[in-house]
């Protein structure tokens, strides 16, 4: 299946960052949120990252300006009818979700691939709210997506083979290298690095250490890039909570409760760094 124009749903951290990356190769690319200041914001930090890429000299100047060019706003999600394939990277809330997916299905034509790129929520339950679920899939990016390698590629229990090959090749042509995994909470990514998160506001919040030594040990100890409390603020920590919340229901195992330090931190608005203040603060 050819994808010509590739509609992404969410101009945040996520979104604008999946939107960079398809339109680098080649896509022409509709960006949608819910307001013009939401996917001017995208579109600001797309154009600071190609800025940067060309300041160092990976990146013609003139090569910017195609890329750009080749990316559309959008605030009404009726424009994603001209997209071949769609990715959704709203707000991890479930609600928020199933009502995109329910419009996205009245709106996009009836061959149209309709990913999403869901931390946690099962992909069967959003393909339950269409009338495609043999065309609905997971494309999972990590954060900063212009630089992870990463996509986990996530078939629900009726996604077709040719929706998970499209979904696949298009990662591939991203400059990703996909993963596969089976439709289970947190999939394989945030089933074992979630945990992980958790346990350290946990450590925090027994005081068995201060965030600057918790992730130091971590850094240090274990060779991980960055500690899990910053990691966990890059993340945002109310998709941190989000997906604690999908694998304790999912599973009803306590071992996956939130943190309450977590919860305590998002019910204060201190969402980590897009928040200017998580476990760190962050200069504006
Ligand atoms: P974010 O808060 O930076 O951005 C979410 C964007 O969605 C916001 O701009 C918001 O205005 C927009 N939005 C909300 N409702 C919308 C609607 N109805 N229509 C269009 N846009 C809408 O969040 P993010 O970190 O970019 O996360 C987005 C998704 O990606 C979530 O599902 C999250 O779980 C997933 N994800 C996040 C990370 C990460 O590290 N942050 C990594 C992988 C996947």
């Amino acid at each position: 299946m050819e994808i010509k124009t590739f509609g992404v749903v969410g101009a945040g951290q996520m979104g604008n960052g999946i939107a960079q990356v398809a339109a680098m190769s080649g896509l022409d690319v509709i960006m949608n949120d819910i307001k013009d200041e939401f996917v001017e914001k995208g579109l600001a930090t797309i154009t600071k990252n190609l800025e940067k890429s060309v300041s160092k000299g990976k990146l013609p100047a003139e090569e910017k300006d195609v890329i750009l060019r080749r990316i559309q706003n959008s605030v009404n999600l009726k424009d994603m009818a001209k997209a071949d394939f769609v990715v959704e990277a709203a707000t991890e809330n479930e609600p928020v979700k199933l009502k995109i997916f329910r419009d996205l299905d009245e709106i996009c034509d009836k061959g149209t691939i309709l990913s999403t790129n869901t931390s946690s929520i099962p992909i069967g339950r959003i393909a339950a709210n269409t009338n495609r679920p043999e065309l609905v899939i997971g494309m999972h990016f990590m954060n900063p997506v212009p630089v992870m390698k990463l996509v986990e590629v996530i078939r629900g229990i009726a996604t077709s083979e040719e929706t998970f090959q499209t979904t696949w090749n298009l990662s591939e042509q991203f400059g990703k290298t996909p993963a596969e995994a089976n439709d289970f909470p947190g999939f394989i990514a945030n089933r074992i690095l979630m945990p992980m998160i958790n346990e350290a506001v946990f450590c925090l919040y027994h005081n068995v250490g201060k965030a600057e030594d918790i992730d130091t040990v971590m850094k240090l100890g274990m060779n991980h890039p960055m500690g899990p409390l910053a990691l966990a603020d890059l993340i945002g920590l109310d998709t941190c909570l989000a997906i604690m919340e999908t694998l304790y229901d999912g599973f009803k195992d306590s071992k996956y409760r939130p943190c309450p330090l977590l919860r305590k931190y998002v019910e204060a608005g201190w969402l980590g760094r897009k928040a200017g203040k998580g476990f760190y603060s962050y200069a504006a």
